[in-house]
């Protein structure tokens, strides 16, 4: 390793993610002797992905969803340094910076998420708006809030992508626009709403759940349009391979996600889809000084979907192994469960429980997982008051 100075390991966290948040408490609540923790982050405000649809419905406020790194950092004293990674320099052991001079370490850990890849939807990148990565859609929600306003704006809502994060979206955008619209004088009822999806909706779910959401979009008036795979994006209609098309004036996009460009020049192994591959200790398969969690990474044998909950759940092993590697001693592998408990929301203050072939529903599915988020954000949001909790990484979703 590149000694900082005899005796003293640097380990530089690039990302704020949902896996390294996790790391600046267990280093605030344990700090490891010898050890400067860094933290490279693009923005200062990182979000929490299970609160994001509750943003978008107006059950929660920006800031409940956002973790504010600069106060978590130091609350927790990390060395923060607020640049975008392009880069990593293996040989002389740097992180290159957009901008800015490269930062040396001994260990890295990359939690940067995904970016978005609208080329595999014609027109999309033109026509639609990526709602991945997460980061950057709040302030494009809020273009689009303001012009639904406009008496000649957007009518016609349309989500392209089936999975829990399309689901959760089209439903708490239903919400929103039409308490908006009612707020702004407007006809709610001038609103209409649909989702496209290429096979069922909710695929990784069981078949209860996947006919309780479609009683929901029934309910609610959302149109649904399972296995219709989506090829084009043009003004004002989405073109589907069968030939024909859905009229919708604002078009979002949920379902490819890209890795990063930059990760390509790294030489780090990468999987098929261009993700850093790593081994169950979360290091990278040639680079065992290089560590990687959250969306950006998969491990080898062992993928999983790209989901926060399992971002989140990196966040225990990835400190402890990091501090492990830092020591000297052995590494532990991480084996993340292969079935969750997920709960989504239908947009209103009710949601539906999901894990294997169990179901349930409710209002009170609903209070469970806001009790559940809350207490997770509390930990990062509240650094302050980390010295009497458990560092055990906490629940989720
Ligand atoms: C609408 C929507 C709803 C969702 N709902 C759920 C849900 O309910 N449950 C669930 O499990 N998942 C959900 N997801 C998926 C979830 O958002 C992601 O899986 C999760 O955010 C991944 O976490 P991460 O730590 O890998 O990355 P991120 O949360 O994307 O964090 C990456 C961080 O790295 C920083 N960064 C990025 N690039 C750089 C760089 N080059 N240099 C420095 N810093 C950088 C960013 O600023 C950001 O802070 C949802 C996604 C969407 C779009």
């Amino acid at each position: 390793m590149r000694p900082q100075a005899p005796g003293h390991t640097d380990i530089v966290l690039i990302g704020g993610g949902h896996a390294h948040v996790h790391v600046l408490r267990s280093f605030g609540m344990r700090p490891e002797p010898g050890v400067r923790v860094t933290l490279i982050t693009r923005d200062l405000q990182t979000p929490y992905s299970g609160m994001l649809p509750g943003v978008v419905a107006g059950l929660y406020s920006v800031e409940q969803a956002h973790i504010d790194l600069v106060r978590l950092a130091a609350a927790t004293g990390t060395r923060l340094i607020h640049a975008e990674a392009v880069g990593l320099d293996r040989n002389a052991k740097r992180i290159l910076l957009a901008g800015q001079a490269p930062v040396g370490y001994d260990l890295t850990s990359i939690d940067v998420g995904i970016t978005p890849a609208l080329d595999s939807i014609r027109g999309a990148a033109t026509h639609a708006i990526a709602v991945k990565p997460i980061g950057s859609f709040l302030d494009k929600f809020n273009r689009l809030l303001v012009d639904c306003r406009h008496p000649s704006g957007p009518r016609r809502i349309a989500v392209i992508g089936g999975g829990a994060g399309g689901v959760e979206l089209i439903l708490s955008l239903c919400t929103r626009i039409r308490q908006e619209a009612g707020k702004a004088k407007q006809n709610p009822g001038d609103f209409s709403f649909l989702l496209v999806t290429d096979g069922e909706i909710l695929r990784t779910h069981n078949a209860c759940v996947r006919r309780t959401f479609r009683r929901v979009f029934e309910s609610r008036g959302v149109a649904l349009h399972e296995n219709r795979p989506a090829v084009a994006v043009h003004e004002g209609a989405i073109e589907l391979a069968d030939g024909t098309s859905l009229d919708a004036d604002l078009i979002l996009v949920t379902t490819s996600a890209a890795p990063p460009a930059w990760f390509a020049q790294t030489g780090l192994a990468l999987d098929a889809g261009g993700f850093l591959a790593v081994r169950a200790t979360l290091q990278s398969e040639n680079d065992a000084d290089v560590f990687a969690a959250g969306d950006c990474a998969a491990i080898t044998g062992n993928p999983r979907e790209k989901a926060g909950v399992f971002a989140v759940r990196a966040g225990p092993p990835l400190s402890d192994n990091l501090r492990r590697r830092a020591a000297g001693r052995s590494l532990k592998d991480w084996r993340p469960q292969r079935r969750h408990l997920a709960l989504i929301s239908t947009g209103e203050r009710y949601a539906i429980a999901s894990r294997g072939w169990f179901k349930a529903e409710g209002r009170w599915v609903w209070i469970l997982k806001d009790w559940i988020d809350r207490r997770w954000m509390r930990m990062y949001q509240e650094p302050e008051r980390m010295s009497g909790a458990a560092d055990d990484g906490g629940g989720r979703h």
